[in-house]
């Protein structure tokens, strides 16, 4: 499969370049030339594949012969090694579970697939990579745990100062051997101008070999149409209207949906549910787009006030929003209905979603009342465990949550960070010092 970029100005590439550079030179994401569509009768048969081997058959259509098929099902064994329940609520509306990879959100997923692929990929090389990755909390934890122990890659996880969560801080920097974790005296905005100032150093980049592991990358997207079929399967009421709630900040999570869709997956529409961060649940009313910078809520990963991955679903869509339109319903939940809907769900279903689940839950269940449905299934997607958000959760439900026990070993481990300013040169005096 070739890739292109959106923005139209780079050469088309391979797969492997597509994962490799991650984004493409002129500053646009990748996309596929093609959505590979399944035959029907793939779909009538969802039931007779384990998750592994649906992964595998997706990933075939993107992959083709670049890596070949008994590497490609280890990378899935070894990426997607645990599972994605649906748990039925009622008879209508389920929760696909999202949270049972190492770090205990939904981005597991991508960062564990697209670490075993680059580690693939630069085996053929006889240099060492260099992975940078600013965080403002997940994405760290879960790409650092993804190329954990992973030969011939380092990573230098960058994250804010006193501004991640206490859990989130001993995710990041618990892990040692090939993990770095800098520690910045500054804001999240500085750790991503630190990273993207690095790519642009033409003295830098020609000394050290290094990519990035941000969140555009095609091989974190793909791995995340996965689940969508995974879900499908499990569907115990099948039905002629089937809606998929996806919590959404960058919109990766979302595009890997639609692509699912476009591979043949019946999946009627999809309720993007945004907090108050409303950018998306705006464009998809109006048409009309005014990126902003982003205000900070109890679901802090969804924070995005320009998400990155509209330019895909534009492209999947060939920009015509009456079509975008037909597919995605999107509204936005504040913090304080959130809080309320955790409650309410809890009371109901006595099932507890984290404030992320929560914000797709309440989305869903307004789609579904504004259309006044009746037959339907909703499948929410739990992108989070909720002891990862303990104190907001415990406020509002007063019962204590259990916090799995991967969790629990990492808090027990001593924190191991380098401190950095945020000044460029420091940073590149460190890079230049440590290569
Ligand atoms: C990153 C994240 C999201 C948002 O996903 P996008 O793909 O950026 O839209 C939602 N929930 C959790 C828990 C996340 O970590």
């Amino acid at each position: 499969m070739k890739f292109y970029s959106t923005n139209r100005r780079s050469d088309h590439v391979s797969f492997e370049q597509a994962v490799m550079k991650g984004l493409a030179d002129d500053g646009g994401l990748f996309m596929p030339e093609i959505i590979p569509a399944f035959e029907k009768v793939f779909f009538s048969n969802l039931e007779k594949y384990s998750f592994q081997e649906l992964a595998f058959s997706i990933a075939k259509k993107f992959v083709e012969d670049e890596i070949g098929e008994d590497k490609l099902e280890k990378i899935i064994l070894d990426a997607i090694n645990f599972p994605a329940p649906v748990v039925p609520l009622n008879e209508n509306i389920s929760v696909l579970e999202l949270f049972h990879g190492p770090t205990l959100a939904f981005k597991d997923f991508g960062a564990r697939f697209m670490a075993k692929t680059m580690e693939f990929f630069n085996s053929k090389e006889d240099k060492e990579l260099n992975i940078l990755v600013a965080t403002s909390g997940d994405t760290g934890s879960a790409v650092a745990n993804g190329f954990y122990e992973i030969e011939g890659i380092n990573v230098l996880v960058l994250y804010p100062k006193g501004k991640v969560s206490y859990l989130q801080e001993k995710q990041i920097t618990s892990m040692d051997k090939n993990i770095t974790a800098l520690e910045i005296d500054g804001t999240f905005d500085d750790c991503q101008r630190l990273v993207k100032t690095v790519f642009v150093d033409g003295d830098l980049k020609n000394k050290l070999n290094l990519s990035s592991a941000n969140s555009i990358n095609f091989a974190r997207l793909l791995p995340q149409t996965f689940y969508y079929f995974e879900a499908f399967k499990q569907l115990q009421n099948k039905n002629e209207n089937e809606i998929f709630a996806v919590p959404s900040g960058n919109l990766g999570n979302l595009t890997a949906g639609l692509i699912a869709k476009k591979m043949g997956l019946p999946i009627t529409k999809f309720a993007a549910a945004v907090n108050s961060n409303s950018v998306f649940s705006e464009y998809i009313s109006t048409g009309k787009y005014f990126p902003r910078q982003s205000i900070t809520t109890l679901s802090n990963p969804m924070d995005v006030g320009d998400p990155s991955n509209l330019s895909r679903i534009r492209e999947l869509y060939s920009g015509k929003h009456n079509e975008i339109q037909h597919d995605i319903y999107s509204d936005s939940t504040t913090d304080e209905v959130t809080l309320k809907t955790i409650h309410e769900a809890f009371n109901k279903h006595n099932y507890i979603f984290d404030p992320h689940g929560a914000v797709g839950y309440n989305s869903v269940n307004n789609y579904i009342k504004k259309n006044n449905l009746i037959n339907y299934s909703a499948v929410v997607l739990e992108t989070a465990h909720p002891a990862k958000f303990l104190d907001a959760v415990e406020k509002e439900i007063k019962i204590k949550i259990e916090i799995p026990e991967r969790l629990k070993i990492c808090l027990q481990k001593e924190k191991k960070s380098i401190q950095l300013s945020a000044k460029y040169s420091d940073f590149k005096n460190f890079l230049l010092r440590n290569s």
